[in-house]
């Protein structure tokens, strides 16, 4: 074994080895992956081998698609077969609430290039002929569907590498890890030690075990996962020599079945509802290529679904109960990259469709190491995502929630209530009391909008029972003064004496003054963005000397501050920090919003002592705040940053001033109305990193002539001469009883051209608003649109100017 490597790659399953083959196809050949076993020794190789290209985040779909293609090129290379059969599949329907999310799939397809097509359940019957038509409403068709040899893919990711000069160390059990002083590290193993400049985690069902030698606690936890076969069966025999092909692949949403043909019999495999964790705490390190002792009881219900769907499966006999554990992330999506706070020290982990999926791990992740960006829009899979709150027992609680829910719908409006409520703010039982019904953001419960007695949320893709109660908060807002909760952002703190120059740098905006705000887009290198900030000068206004205060979006803390850590500089010039709970928010808006204020505080709010963009500290009622001039909702407003132990006090002394001007609470479903209408983008869906900030309209804010040489410049001057490729625009769509959602595509001409990030019905407005991505070339046509919602094209007509207020009048007033 080699003394020193650039990387060393811990585990040998699917993914470990795609990350080595994608690491020496990059270039970086002094590589070697460390296996404690064989290869395939974790979950790999007993996985049902099934592949497919369906992803809810249509940026993993990419990948997985990547992923498939991928598989000719590694037998290819490395003269290792695959056993890749793509027989194509049928996602079936049992019901019109599962059709309508099947054809948001379809929609969604057609700009990610995944060919699928909507056909009857007599259609599907004719392609797969075990299924009864009757029990179903619908159906999809995908040719990119099948299945391979689990064992003959991860092989032949392993000696397509080595091909490539990387190195495989097989009975080698790495044992702990450890940070030198000058950043390198130690791999110790049970045949010595590694020195790497790099380490990757990809130790599957081990990854916590792993993780833990440097401290780190992953939110993944592995869970049983059963599948059966069949004695041979006339049906599948008879088929196969009518056709010459092989029976095609079928998911059964509605009964949670997936299933395949095996030999002469055929392979279900289901997502039970009454699920188990399996080695919750600590996978024991025996434990290796044996199985689990199957529970037949566990599946029986999802089993009699699927004998009911598949009538031929009531004349067989089951030859084989499988029963594996694998490993999954809160979400069910992997956890993949860089961790913060451990430079050189990435994770490659809970990936749980690892042949759908492993493919695009290892390109994103080597792209990552070697050129500093994973080259796609990767955060559904970002380690990042997830911060300190997600603990064992918080994992434990959604991981089982998401495994039952594996194949179930999650509506828009549907908030999931495993794990909750987790964070908190002061506010939260007033809020509750006045019926708040909550959402979660990064861990945190946040008002989604405020239920009269008797209502709650019907989940459902079209306008729902929330439809009336939203549009009475928006009418709060734009007709008098409205009251919202706003800790969700993220805030942070920036001092020292380097820390105006530092801003400049990792900033594209120009610096406010002392006592003003600004919009500030943050760039890569490539000139893409990385983040949309509110930054605040506080200059003398701060009690700890010159200090910066910036908000951002909530969900990206974590990614923020590894952003932010891993650019500052060594010498302490410069100290950041998150203040997360430390700091929560109220906001309050309306045209009557500085007579409430004017009513809570002693300062003087006048628009001439205070003004748009302004920020100051002053006592609301009796707590201490700092107050920006500044709403999201595009109207006059404020948002009042204030210690916790202050919130409710804060709270009460705004309601109480705000009663003489009818002041009222809105959630965050309101603001998205709200905001829509003004065309403000938001972080996650406008604003990714796959964008440049001429295409996502964040242009009138990059200071490019500034002096400083911020990070991204020199991309960000050539994409505004050149002009990039897209531009984000507003529509009014023409909709009847649903709006969009996001992800829907975008035609123009008779063919599909752009996708929307994100909509809604604009209360105030009263038009259903669609924001989304076109190429630059039709982006100045105002006709020709349509937006493709819930299988049907809706016209759609560009809306060039924000649909309220927009000569800014009313924020600026
Ligand atoms: C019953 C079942 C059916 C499945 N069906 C499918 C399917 O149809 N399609 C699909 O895509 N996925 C399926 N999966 C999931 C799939 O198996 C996983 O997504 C995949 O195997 C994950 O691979 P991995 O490399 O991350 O982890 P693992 O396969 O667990 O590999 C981790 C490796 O790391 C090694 N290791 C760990 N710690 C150390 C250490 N300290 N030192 C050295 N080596 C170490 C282990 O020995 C192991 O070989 C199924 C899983 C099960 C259990």
């Amino acid at each position: 074994m080699k003394s020193h490597a650039k990387v060393v790659v811990i585990g040998g399953g699917v993914v470990g080895c795609s990350v080595l083959f994608h690491l020496a196809r990059h270039g970086w050949t002094d590589v070697v992956l460390l296996e404690r076993d064989e290869l395939t020794s974790g979950s790999t190789w007993h996985a049902a081998g099934g592949m497919h290209t369906i992803n809810g985040d249509p940026n993993v779909a990419k990948l997985q698609k990547y992923t498939i293609n991928l598989y000719k090129e590694i037998e290819e290379l490395s003269g290792q077969a695959t056993g890749v059969h793509l027989t194509g599949g049928v996602l079936l329907a049992a019901t019109e609430a599962r059709l309508d999310w099947l054809r948001g799939v379809v929609a969604k397809g057609r700009y990610l290039g995944i060919e699928l097509e909507e056909i009857s359940p007599n259609e599907a019957a004719e392609l797969m002929p075990l299924l009864d038509p009757k029990q179903f409403v619908g159906a999809v068709r995908n040719k990119e569907d099948g299945h391979l040899d689990p064992s003959g893919v991860t092989h032949a990711y392993a000696k397509a590498a080595r091909k490539l000069g990387a190195e495989v160390e097989r009975f080698t059990k790495v044992e702990d890890i450890v940070r030198r002083v000058d950043g390198l590290w130690r791999v110790i193993t049970n045949k010595g030690e590694v020195v790497a400049e790099h380490v990757v985690n990809a130790g599957g069902l081990w990854a916590r075990e792993v993780g833990r030698m440097v401290g780190l606690e992953l939110p993944v936890l592995a869970m049983e996962h059963m599948y059966l076969i069949t004695e041979d069966m006339p049906e599948v025999a008879a088929w196969n020599a009518k056709t010459g092909t092989e029976i095609i692949h079928a998911v059964d949403f509605d009964g949670e079945l997936y299933l395949r043909q095996e030999r002469g019999g055929m392979l279900m495999g289901t997502y039970e509802k009454a699920n188990k964790p399996w080695s919750e705490y600590q996978t024991p390190w025996n434990f290796g290529h044996e199985l689990l002792a199957p529970d037949i009881d566990r599946i029986a219900p999802s089993l009699e679904v699927g004998f009911r769907h598949f009538p031929a499966f009531q004349n067989t006999g089951i030859k084989q109960i499988i029963n594996g554990p694998f490993t999954f992330a809160p979400d069910g999506n992997p956890l993949v990259g860089p961790v913060r706070g451990l430079p050189g020290f990435w994770v490659a982990c809970g990936v749980m469709a690892g042949f759908s999926q492993g493919g695009g791990v290892g390109l994103a992740l080597s792209n990552w190491m070697i050129e500093g960006d994973p080259g796609a829009d990767i955060w559904a899979m970002d380690v990042a995502r997830y911060g300190d709150w997600a603990t064992m027992a918080y994992t434990n609680a959604k991981v089982r929630e998401n495994y039952s829910r594996r194949f179930s719908i999650r509506f828009p409006n549907e908030e999931l209530p495993a794990g909750r409520p987790l964070k908190t703010t002061p506010v939260y039982d007033l809020l509750s009391a006045k019926g708040a019904q909550w959402g979660v953001a990064y861990g945190l419960e946040v008002p989604l909008w405020y239920a009269p007695e008797g209502v709650k949320d019907e989940f459902s893709w079209r306008r729902s029972s929330d439809f009336t109660q939203i549009a009475k908060e928006v009418a709060t807002v734009r007709d008098g003064v409205g009251l919202s909760e706003i800790s969700s952002f993220a805030k942070y703190k920036v001092t020292g004496e380097g820390a105006a120059a530092w801003l400049d740098r990792m900033l594209a905006c120009k610096l406010p003054k002392p006592g003003r705000m600004t919009l500030a887009p943050m760039l890569k290198e490539d000139g893409r963005l990385i983040g949309d900030f509110t930054l605040a000068n506080l200059g003398p206004l701060d009690r700890d000397g010159e200090g910066w205060f910036l908000a951002g979006s909530g969900i990206a803390e974590q990614y923020h501050m590894r952003w932010f850590e891993k650019h500052l500089p060594d010498d302490g010039s410069v100290r950041i920090e998150a203040l997360g709970a430390k700091l929560t928010g109220l906001s309050i808006a309306g045209p009557k919003a500085r007579d409430v204020l004017a009513k809570a505080t002693r300062s003087d709010v006048s628009n001439a002592a205070f003004p748009f963009m302004a920020i100051g500290r002053m006592d609301i009622g009796m707590a201490p705040c700092l107050v920006g001039r500044v709403s999201y909702t595009g109207d006059l407003g404020y948002e009042m940053w204030v210690a916790p132990e202050y919130q409710r006090a804060a709270f009460q002394a705004l309601m109480a001033a705000g009663e003489e001007f009818g002041i009222g609470l809105f959630g965050s479903r309101a603001l998205n109305a709200l905001r829509l209408e003004k065309n403000y983008g938001s972080w996650g869906r406008e604003y990714r990193p796959i964008y440049g900030p001429l295409e996502a309209g964040l242009d009138r804010f990059v200071a490019y002539g500034k002096e400083a040489d911020f990070i991204g410049k020199a991309a960000a001057l050539t994409e505004r001469k050149q002009g990039g490729k897209l531009r984000l625009r507003a529509f009014i769509v023409d909709a009847d009883d649903a709006d969009v959602i996001g992800d829907e595509p975008i035609w123009f001409d008779g063919a599909v051209r752009g996708w929307v990030t994100s909509g809604g019905y604009a209360h105030h407005s009263k038009k259903s608003v669609a924001v989304g991505y076109v190429p630059k070339e039709i982006a100045d046509e105002s006709d020709g649109f349509e937006i493709e919602l819930l299988g049907k094209r809706h016209a759609a007509r560009m809306q060039a100017t924000p649909l309220f207020d927009a000569n800014f009048e009313r924020m600026r007033a």
